[in-house]
């Protein structure tokens, strides 16, 4: 595994990091995903030591991952909720070691547009990325976990085809997620991607969409700097960049 200082987004340029300084660790590039490399070699072990709080998927594409305080979760198609050992692996995941820096009673009756919108009000994005988590009630849900795959890996679009919605009401919770830069598009999805988990840990998923409820509290955090593992192995090697002519760098 070679590590990449891929992005130093440093507020101040201080020497030394502000204490509200959050870091963002993610394994490989959604690109790479979006192409079907779905076996990485960072182990659940590894990501725990780099942060508390994050979401993903298992090697296989197998189902969907939640990170809540240290703990490791998969939702699995079947709509089960596991907790994973420390050697599962990896293709594609992020975490931060979440302190919120910004606290704020949810409005309820907000869809995943308007929350995103109120979002944006608590802590203005900045060009930054933004790791969030909402405790609380959600009046509904729409939830949705993927197949494991089998080799050779369809592409992630295909992979999707077979994924499983699940919708619920009224659940309590945790919503953990993280808002993109549109520059960041290809690295990671910009915009909003959550990943929720029930308190009783028996459902949970991706989220399509969702109504915020009552009770429900957010924390969010600016993150300044990022590191991005690259996978060092054939599949991700082969995986053909988003973008095959990049516009050169300008010349003045
Ligand atoms: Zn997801």
């Amino acid at each position: 595994m070679r590590r990449f200082l891929a992005a130093v987004l440093i507020a101040g340029m201080t020497n030394s990091f502000p204490a509200w300084a959050a870091d963002l660790y993610q394994v490989s590039i959604l690109d790479a995903l979006m192409q079907g490399v779905y076996d990485g070699q960072v182990t659940l072990g590894q990501l725990a030591r780099e942060g508390d709080l994050g979401l993903g998927t298992t090697n296989g594409l197998d189902g969907e991952l939640v990170v809540i305080d240290g703990s490791f979760y998969r939702v699995s198609v079947d709509g089960s909720v596991i907790p994973l050992p420390p050697e599962t692996r990896t293709p594609f995941a992020m975490v931060t070691r979440f302190v919120p820096t910004v606290t704020a009673t949810v409005p309820s009756g907000l869809d995943l547009a308007g929350l995103d919108a109120w979002l944006a009000q608590q802590l203005p994005p900045a060009n930054h990325i933004q790791a969030v988590r909402i405790d609380g009630r959600f009046a509904r849900l729409k939830l949705r976990s993927v197949p494991r795959q089998t080799p050779p890996y369809p592409p992630l679009t295909t992979a999707l085809t077979q994924q499983a919605v699940f919708e619920a009401q009224d659940l309590d919770g945790t919503l953990v997620g993280f808002r993109f830069p549109a520059y960041a598009q290809g690295i990671n999805a910009s915009g909003t991607h959550f990943h929720f988990l029930n308190t009783d840990r028996t459902q949970g998923g991706h989220v399509l969409a969702l109504v915020t409820g009552a009770p429900a509290q957010a924390g969010l955090t600016q993150i300044n700097r990022v590191v991005v593992d690259l996978p060092d192995d054939a599949a991700f090697a082969a995986a053909a960049p988003r973008t095959a002519t990049p516009a050169p760098l300008p010349r003045t």
